[in-house]
């Protein structure tokens, strides 16, 4: 794919192909916005139009900017479309894709602790003081920029203050508030945004063609407006998953904590959703407004016995144990702390 396959982030991409049209491309870039709205692939995709062998790019170097050389044809043709994306098909297009390309660095963070470390920006920083060996750019693309340690995030720094020519930095982060601000600040901040309901709704149709309005409907609202989350298989069972940890732990039951980390996040970001529906029940009295409709009946049966404070506090705690959930949180005794807090804030309620 390339950038023009990008579904539903136009903006950030027409901003990024101005850039390589333009020939002005940041040295560093953050592409901030929530999970699965196609930052990651819009990096990739980015790095293989910039490095891309198929465009006629060294054309326009050398007349000094085609627009005032060649008049602008009626219907462009394919090679000058490719001008400002990725062709592809090209080796270098072939080898960023499977990761091989060796001017293209993608690191995030590693290990039990799920950090990026220090260790891991050194070598990054090495591996872009050379000059690039097949492309035109070194690129380094940052996964979760928000989860460098401390040290790794000061020798970070020093890279973005004293760029190598011919490198370009890419952060990516749904958190960049946790960014330091001297990191946030010497990038380019290119925002991605979550897809309208109705357009994920259509789009959700067009890629399986027997989802019913209504099931389109139910996975664009749980979805966030995240075409990524939408499109994984498992988003559905996911959430069955942690509704189900939810009651449990409403209920009391002595129970394994989450599975892994990836799980106890996806448990919070589930639970606010569950948690909005309560409150909006709680508030209206009307079934109408929920998002999980499927789930209608427990949602009706909770609110009714806690109050609207309540509900808002328990998310308002959630919420902020979630910020909190990348330093890394012992699980087990989170577990503990959140099953509490759900019975304390939900009362008898739950229990059913
Ligand atoms: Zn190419």
């Amino acid at each position: 794919m390339a950038l023009k396959d990008v579904i539903g982030q136009d903006r950030p991409v027409n901003i990024l192909k101005g850039c390589i049209a333009k020939e002005r491309v940041p040295h560093a870039l953050l592409f901030a916005g929530d999970d699965g709205i196609g930052k990651r692939l819009t990096a990739v995709n980015f790095a293989k139009a910039l490095n891309c062998q198929g465009m006629t790019r060294e054309e326009s170097q050398v007349t000094g900017g085609f627009l005032f050389e060649v008049p602008e044809p009626e219907v462009p043709s394919p090679e000058l479309e490719t001008r400002n994306d990725a062709c592809d098909q090209c080796p270098s297009c072939k080898k960023i894709d499977s990761r091989n390309h060796p001017d293209v660095f993608i690191i995030g963070p590693e290990g039990e602790g799920g950090q990026i470390t220090v260790q891991a920006i050194r070598q990054l920083e090495e591996a872009l003081s050379f000059k690039p060996f097949e492309g035109q750019w070194k690129i380094a693309i940052v996964d979760e920029a928000d989860r460098l340690n401390q040290s790794a995030a000061n020798a970070f720094l020093q890279t973005l203050e004293e760029p190598s020519a011919h490198s370009i930095l890419i952060l990516i982060s749904s958190r960049p508030d946790l960014l330091l601000p001297t990191i946030r600040s010497r990038c380019q901040r290119i925002s991605f945004s979550p897809l309208p309901v109705d357009v994920m709704g259509r789009l959700l149709k067009e890629k399986f063609g027997e989802m019913d309005d209504e099931q389109a409907r139910l996975v664009g609202v749980l979805s966030g407006g995240r075409l990524g989350y939408a499109l994984s298989d498992n988003l559905m069972d996911q959430r069955e998953q942690c509704f189900s940890i939810f009651r449990q732990m409403l209920e009391s039951l002595e129970e394994e904590p989450w599975e892994d980390k990836e799980t106890m996040e996806g448990w919070f970001e589930w639970s606010q959703l569950l948690l909005r529906d309560m409150a909006v029940y709680s508030a209206t009295g009307q079934e109408e407004y929920l998002m999980n409709t499927d789930h209608a009946e427990y949602i009706k049966a909770v609110s009714h016995g806690a109050g609207l404070k309540d509900i808002l506090n328990l998310a308002r705690e959630l919420y902020n144990i979630k910020r909190r959930l990348a330093f890394n949180l012992n699980k087990q005794l989170t577990y503990n702390f959140v099953s509490l807090l759900l019975r304390n804030n939900l009362g008898q309620s739950g229990r059913q």
